[in-house]
């Protein structure tokens, strides 16, 4: 049977591509699908290229998505995702652990 005898509704239970390589659901609005790997790994110092990535990130619907992916991946990431290089993601984690700290201090806990 082809997929376009199925019932629209039944279309709808098939599991796409993604779900079948383990993707987050994310990817699929990812505004970088399609482009190419090279525009968000630039050598140390192209400031030109992470720039156009970064244009690109700006408007991209799968940011904060991304951004929590790449967090929560560890500072071994390479790349830009969410907008942020690996410098940047460092210091968010240490910011957010400097604010837990505080958060965890101020509501009476173990700082
Ligand atoms: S935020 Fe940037 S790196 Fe992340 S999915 Fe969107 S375009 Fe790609």
């Amino acid at each position: 049977m082809a997929l376009e005898e199925l019932d629209p509704a039944a279309r709808y239970e098939l599991p796409d591509l993604d779900d079948l390589l383990g993707r987050p659901r994310w990817h699929a609005d990812a505004a970088c699908r399609g482009r190419g790997p090279a525009g968000w790994f630039a050598v140390q110092g192209d400031v030109d290229t992470v720039t156009a990535a970064r244009v690109v990130c700006a408007s991209c619907p799968a940011r904060v998505e991304c951004l929590s992916w790449a967090l929560a991946a560890g500072p071994s990431l390479a790349g830009v995702w969410g907008g942020t290089t690996v410098t940047e993601r460092a210091e968010l984690r240490r910011v957010n652990v400097v604010v837990g700290r505080c958060w965890r201090g101020a509501r009476g806990g173990r700082p």
